[in-house]
Formats: structure tokens, C-alpha cells, sequence
């Protein structure tokens, strides 16, 4: 399993925010980090097949992403800056009918990934409440939940861990741990302490360019 990105270019109006950019991503975790403004949320999006790059092709498995579609989207997992939710559902409703949209697996299957991370995720209070009145750890929790349900192939979280107490990062963490063998994980950060715990790889950008990608220990030797 590989995604391909190939000269990849995002233009908003006559602002580049990411710069011809090549990468090849592998199943692991990815750490992509770099400056307020860099092009991060950008790539993310793109990888997710949220925004059409200006130019450039991303590919899945040597197929164009723009053209499976809704297609690729099912094997995404996908936690944005700000997640809208189904204001009207439950936690545990919203998790179930993600699930449905996206994996293979029976309901019964899904039910119990639902609580399941709903458990993990400290939320199983809140199951049968309205996401209209989470608050915003809550929110960003339940983000993280409804990325993970059904098991995608492809994981791309902006900032997880931002909304996580102590306890809970370590939770998370451990979790993509395992995960990380069987998914293309891309992770952005601001904090140093999860790239030096998490990535097997660093994606540093800066004005759009990729100024590093390497080896989390290939980095860390150099440093
Ligand atoms: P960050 O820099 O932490 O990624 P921003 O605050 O820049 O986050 O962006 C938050 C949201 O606003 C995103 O959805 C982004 O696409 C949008 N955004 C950012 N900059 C602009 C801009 N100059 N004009 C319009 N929308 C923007
Ligand atoms: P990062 O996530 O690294 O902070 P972004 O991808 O959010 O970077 O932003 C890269 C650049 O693109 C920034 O200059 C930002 O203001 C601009 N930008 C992001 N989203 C939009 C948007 N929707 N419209 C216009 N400019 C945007």
C-alpha cells in the first residue's frame, strides 16, 4: 500500500501554499511538522480528498485519488483542523453511522468498535447525548473517534492530541502504535514530545517545501 505524491501544487488566488511536492508514503507514522502557515492543514487536505491540488497527481496504489473519489474516501480516516458534527445525532449514533458509510463490517461489528472507542476515548458518559453539547475536548475527541471507526486504511490527523489530557495522549498514542504496521498514519504536531515518541518518519515543510523527509532515527542523528 503506497500513496504517491507527484509535484504537487496548491494555489489559493495568487498565494502558494504548497510548492511542487514529492513525497512516497508507506504504511507507518508520519510526523509533519513546521511553522504556522507552512502548508501543513493543506497537504492533509488534499491527502484526504478534501481540496483539489492547482497541479500535480496524488496516487493510491498507482490510481489517481481525484478519480476514485468517494471511493478513496472510504479508506480514509480523516480528523480536520475544525470537525463539523451531526449536531442532531449522538455521540454513539454519529460513530455508528460513520462506520456504516465507510467499512464492510456488520453493524454488530461496528456497534462494538463504537463503544469500544467511545471507552477509550473517555466519552461513554456522553454516548446518548447530543454532539451539539460536547464541549470542545469532547468535540475533539469524538473527531478523534469518528477518524478511527471502521478501520481505514489511511489515517490523517491535524493536531490529535491538542484537545487530549496527559492520560489520554498516552492512550492515543499507544493505539497508532499498534496501528502502525497495517496503515499510512500522517500526524501534524506543534508538540515535539509526540514526534519524538510516535513518527517513524518526519515531514518537516516550510513555505510550502518539503525541507526534510527522512527516518525519525536518520534525523535524530543528524540533530
Ligand atoms: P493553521 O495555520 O493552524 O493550519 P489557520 O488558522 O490558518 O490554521 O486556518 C484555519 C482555517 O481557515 C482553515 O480551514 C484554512 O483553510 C482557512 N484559512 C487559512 N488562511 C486563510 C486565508 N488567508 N483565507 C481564507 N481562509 C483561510
Ligand atoms: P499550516 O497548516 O502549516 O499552518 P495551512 O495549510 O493552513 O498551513 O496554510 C498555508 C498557507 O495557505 C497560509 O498562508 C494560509 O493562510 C493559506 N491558506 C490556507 N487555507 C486557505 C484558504 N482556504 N484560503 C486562502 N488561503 C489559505
Amino acid at each position: 500500500m503506497k500513496l504517491k505524491i507527484v509535484g504537487i501544487t496548491k494555489k489559493y488566488h495568487n498565494l502558494t501554499a504548497l510548492d511542487h511536492i514529492d513525497l512516497e508514503l508507506h504504511n507507518g507514522i508520519y510526523g509533519l511538522i513546521g511553522p504556522n502557515g507552512a502548508g501543513k492543514s493543506t497537504l492533509m487536505r488534499l491527502l484526504a480528498g478534501e481540496l483539489r491540488p492547482t497541479s500535480g497527481n496524488i496516487f493510491w496504489n498507482g490510481k489517481d485519488i481525484f478519480k476514485l473519489d468517494e471511493k478513496y474516501k472510504r479508506y480514509i480516516g480523516y480528523l480536520p483542523q475544525t470537525f463539523g458534527f451531526y449536531k442532531e445525532f449522538t455521540g454513539y449514533e454519529m460513530l455508528c453511522y460513520i462506520g456504516l458509510l465507510k467499512s464492510k463490517d456488520n453493524i454488530k461489528k461496528i456497534r462494538a468498535q463504537a463503544k469500544q472507542l467511545l471507552n477509550m476515548l473517555e466519552l461513554s458518559d456522553k454516548a446518548d447525548a447530543m454532539t451539539g453539547k460536547y464541549s470542545g475536548g469532547m468535540k475533539q475527541r469524538l473527531g478523534i473517534a469518528q477518524a478511527l471507526i471502521g478501520n481505514p486504511r489511511i489515517l490523517i490527523m491535524d493536531e490529535p492530541t491538542a484537545g487530549l489530557d496527559p492520560m489520554q495522549r498516552i492512550y492515543f498514542k499507544n493505539l497508532l502504535k499498534k496501528y502502525s504496521s497495517q496503515k499510512i498514519i500522517i500526524v501534524s504536531t506543534h508538540i515535539m514530545s509526540d514526534v519524538q515518541e510516535l513518527a517513524d518518519h518526519l515531514i518537516f515543510l516550510k513555505k510550502g517545501r518539503v525541507v526534510l523527509d527522512k527516518s525519525r532515527d536518520a534525523a535524530l542523528e543528524e540533530s
